[in-house]
């Protein structure tokens, strides 16, 4: 599954690309990619056909773009239905920024056709080999703290309706950390559950779990309802350090022609110190001299990677 990152970097890279520009035509080269738009090809290819996009915008992994309707009718346009288009990029799913003449990728799914602009490429096309994302016309919704819906150009405060009930995930400008902090210690359980429960926080995955609760120190299995402010700030600012750094070297290692996300956890060429290092010195007591050697447990079917001298384990469960 690509991480929180990943979909950032291609939010940035499509709105990039395709604000402000009219969907000239669509094609569905295979229904299974657009499975979740319950009325059908026809329906999914009427209501992008000459709607203009107006944004791309993101909370947690839900990614969507708002369509405004460029119909010749005589509505105002507040008593047109508020739609979006949801990318789901699944485990393989890429969105990718082409030009007519580009031959069609192996797994091409769906092609989006844009109105030309200058030194842009014309063709929005979703790739997936494996099925599991797709694309589909949503509702848009008001958000229920009146705030925008989400990380994107221009705030408004309207959302997805699937992803309404999720909470704001850590690159949110808007996310808050009393929201969490308040959550958090109204829950009992262990503190990873917390973090990848969306609707306490959203967008954290298995990998970005074990990173920040490293760097924040704490252990994985600490009750939530034990934790104090600062330990808690300490989390939350090691959740956003650690995103950021994954932002930063994604940044870098992406063509800014070519919008492409997909599963592979290389894609990232990320530096982890927790994460997959069962076995390895934990770099931090290194540095202040001790030998400790990180380890890997099972948890929630998925594997929790800690160092057993600065994240000790909680005496049972409580500190
Ligand atoms: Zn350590």
């Amino acid at each position: 599954m690509p991480e929180l990152p990943e979909v950032e970097v291609v939010r940035r890279g499509l709105a990039r690309w395709v604000r402000g520009r009219s969907i000239t035509g669509v094609d569905v080269l295979d229904p299974r990619s657009i499975r979740r738009h319950a009325l059908g090809t026809e329906d999914f290819v009427g209501n992008l056909e000459h709607a203009t996009v107006q944004d791309v915008v993101r909370r947690g992994k839900f990614l969507w773009l708002p369509l405004a309707m460029n119909n010749t009718l005589e509505s105002t346009p507040a008593e047109l239905p508020k739609v979006a288009l949801m990318a789901h990029l699944g485990m393989s799913g890429q969105l990718l920024m082409q030009d007519p003449h580009v031959q069609d990728e192996k797994h091409l799914k769906v092609r989006i056709r844009l109105s030309p602009a200058e030194g842009m490429p014309e063709q929005l096309r979703f790739v997936d080999q494996r099925i599991f994302g797709g694309l589909f016309v949503t509702s848009l919704v008001p958000t229920p703290d009146g705030g925008p819906g989400g990380l994107g150009e221009t705030p408004l405060p309207e959302i997805a309706e699937e992803a309404s009930h999720i909470a704001r995930d850590p690159l949110d400008p808007y996310f808050s950390f009393e929201d969490f902090y308040r959550k958090v210690k109204s829950r009992k359980t262990g503190l990873k559950r917390a973090l990848l429960d969306q609707s306490v926080i959203s967008g954290i995955g298995n990998i970005y779990a074990d990173e920040a609760l490293w760097r924040a120190r704490l252990h994985y299995a600490r009750a939530t309802d034990t934790l104090r402010r600062p330990d808690a700030e300490r989390l939350v600012e090691a959740v956003k350090d650690v995103m950021n750094a994954a932002l930063a070297a994604g940044g870098t290692s992406f063509d800014s022609l070519y919008v492409n996300v997909n599963g592979d956890s290389g894609y990232f060429a990320r530096s982890l110190n927790a994460y997959g290092r069962a076995g390895e010195l934990c770099g931090r007591c290194e540095e202040m001299g001790l030998h400790s050697i990180m380890k890997r447990e099972q948890f929630m079917n998925r594997s929790s990677y800690t160092c057993p001298v600065c994240q000790p384990r909680p005496r049972n469960g409580r500190w």
